[in-house]
């Protein structure tokens, strides 16, 4: 509203902001940035909207429907913190990407068209819903595409001795290894300074990311090589996680620079190695986060679990498959989805159990705290979207009272045929192809995208998923060359 508008310019001023980064998403989650003048905002009209091309972006308009206006929501403005120099001063700002006129959200806007209108509807139900996702990602020692290419095919446990893996070189010349740079083994979780050697990165990403207002509660190496980081932040409504998310990678890509560093949020860039996920916490409540009603706790319950977050469990395995589209929606999602790596492949639910699709976790037994963690997205997905998607199908497992049975307590990559068919468990999809076919008979998921965005989406995916398939891979020529 003008209150927020009225402080967002007291901002700009008091700072001496001289350039703001309009933000928004396209279809596939990729951040889109452009830049306004401060000026234009605080003795201008820009907090009415701005016109662009919504042809250039991917999954928006066709270019004869191509005018469109982005229109700022001064909540959401932040300065950002680790530009000094006076002439650079700069603040960020999220917005919503309306049809031409500026009256109406358009439809293809993941953030205003999906994300903002189901919190709203769950709003309306005097509800709300947290997300706590728990970003992983992957920092490069330096930007030097040689280093990536040469990571990409040689780690640690891979290779030597391995009679389907590629030939393992231990970097013995600085040609191989730009920056002399040698991984050591894998031993990553929790390693300690200096053995790890990204402490002072995070230390300066969590100082900048509280000033984005993004406050992180826990930050450690994970179980990957060297380089592989864990930074988790308090949980966040529908908007507000997925805008968190931006910043997130906003800041970690930035900081990284500025050590040197590249992050990538790919899911899996190190052969044989753990990948990156993004496993979601979510609860619900009636009222407000924290100070209303947690209707996810009981607390004569064994695991502390309400009948409606059992419901809400069954929705999300209901829907699993389809959700994986969205929440693991890159080809290279599937290689994170494999056996062995503490990434989920089967479909179940199960307190303290790292191998299912739906943790119950079970740290301090206080209803507040109580929560699932859906382990199937990894940060390559579009937040909005996804984290929609999660609660659109927790929602219809508790309106359709889907009951998820009893949790399976057993580690489930080491299930038997027999086993899996004995307790029902299903699989994940293994491949984006395969996840896509799934979303397209999934009404559910599909709705709360809405028909543009849904199309879009699909469109995009399988040209994707049909780019790759006409790659012939190394590995493809040391399998079958000399058959
Ligand atoms: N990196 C693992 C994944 O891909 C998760 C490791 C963990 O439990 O934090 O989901
Ligand atoms: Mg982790
Ligand atoms: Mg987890």
């Amino acid at each position: 509203g003008d209150e927020m508008t009225e402080e967002a310019v007291k901002i700009l001023k008091e700072n001496n902001v001289k350039q703001v980064l309009c933000a928004f998403c396209d279809v596939r989650g990729y951040l889109q940035m452009f830049s306004i003048p401060a000026r234009e905002f605080t003795d201008g009209s820009a907090f009415e909207g701005i016109g662009f091309d919504g042809s250039s972006v991917r999954g928006f308009k066709t270019i004869e429907q191509s005018d469109m206006v982005w229109v700022p929501d001064p909540s959401t403005i932040k300065i950002i913190p680790w530009i000094d120099d006076p002439v650079q001063k700069t603040a960020i700002m999220f917005g919503d990407c309306y049809e031409a006129w500026g009256t109406e959200v358009a439809n293809c806007d993941p953030r205003g068209y999906v994300a903002k209108r189901l919190q709203k509807m769950l709003g309306d139900e005097g509800k709300t819903a947290i997300f706590g996702p728990e970003i992983e990602f992957f920092v490069f020692d330096s930007a030097d595409p040689t280093r990536l290419t040469w990571d990409m095919w040689v780690s640690p446990n891979g290779g030597a001795g391995d009679s389907w893996g590629p030939p393992r070189v231990m970097p013995d010349s600085p040609e191989v290894t730009p920056g002399g740079f040698i991984i050591r083994p894998k031993e990553g979780y929790f390693r300690a300074p200096p053995e790890d050697t990204t402490v002072e990165y995070r230390n300066e990403l969590v100082y900048y990311l509280e000033q984005l207002g993004v406050d992180v509660e826990y930050h450690h190496h994970e179980v990957a090589t060297a380089g592989q980081v864990e930074l988790d932040f308090k949980p966040k409504q529908l908007v507000d996680v997925g805008d968190a998310f931006y910043l997130y990678k906003f800041a970690a890509k930035n900081i990284a620079a500025m050590y040197g560093m590249v992050a990538t949020f790919m899911p899996k860039p190190l052969y044989l190695d753990n990948a990156s996920g993004m496993h979601t916490h979510q609860s619900l409540w009636k009222g407000e986060p924290f100070s209303g009603e947690a209707l996810f706790a009981d607390p004569d319950d064994e695991f502390m679990l309400s009948q409606t977050a059992r419901y809400y469990i069954g929705g999300l395995l209901e829907h699993a498959k389809a959700l994986t589209a969205l929440c693991a929606p890159t080809v290279n999602s599937y290689k994170r989805l494999v056996p062995g790596f503490e990434a989920p492949i089967y479909i179940c639910w199960s307190p303290r159990n790292r191998s299912a699709l739906v943790r119950v976790p079970m740290y301090l037994k206080k209803p507040s705290a109580i929560r699932v963690e859906y382990r199937g997205a990894d940060p390559s997905c579009n937040p909005y979207l996804a984290f929609a998607a999660m609660l659109a199908a927790g929602l219809d497992g508790i309106k359709k009272k889907i009951d998820p049975g009893d949790p399976l307590m057993k580690d489930v990559y080491e299930l038997s045929p027999k086993e899996k068919k004995e307790f029902g468990v299903g699989e994940l999809p293994t491949t984006l192809r395969d996840a896509l076919d799934h979303l397209a008979s999934d009404e559910v998921i599909q709705k709360v995208l809405g028909s543009h965005i849904f199309d879009a989406f699909m469109e995009i995916k399988i040209d994707e998923w049909n780019q790759y398939c006409l790659y012939i891979t190394p590995w493809e020529f040391m399998k079958y060359l000399d058959i």
